[in-house]
Formats: C-alpha cells, sequence, structure tokens
C-alpha cells in the first residue's frame, strides 16, 4: 500500500448532491432556486 494512495482517500471530498423535489431535477448544490421549474424546495443529500 502506498503512502499516495492513503493520502488520496484521506483527502476525498465528500460528496453532495442537491435535487429539487418538485420536478426531480439534479441542481448545483449551491443553488436555491430550481432552473428547470422555478421551485426553491431543494434537498440536499451527502454521500460520504
Ligand atoms: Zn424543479
Amino acid at each position: 500500500m502506498s503512502l499516495f494512495a492513503s493520502l488520496v482517500t484521506r483527502a476525498a471530498p465528500e460528496t453532495v448532491v442537491a435535487e429539487c423535489r418538485r420536478c426531480g431535477t439534479t441542481v448545483e448544490p449551491g443553488t436555491a432556486v430550481c432552473a428547470t421549474c422555478g421551485s426553491e424546495d431543494i434537498v440536499r443529500y451527502t454521500i460520504d
């Protein structure tokens, strides 16, 4: 096992997925309003 591999694993950022609850469109995590339907009901999931 290389040192490089362990560093990459440790530094891996968590993945954030944001999705409109109204139409289901995946949007950027910082998005407040869905670009597709205009809903402000954005839900965020964090994936480890
Ligand atoms: Zn939407």
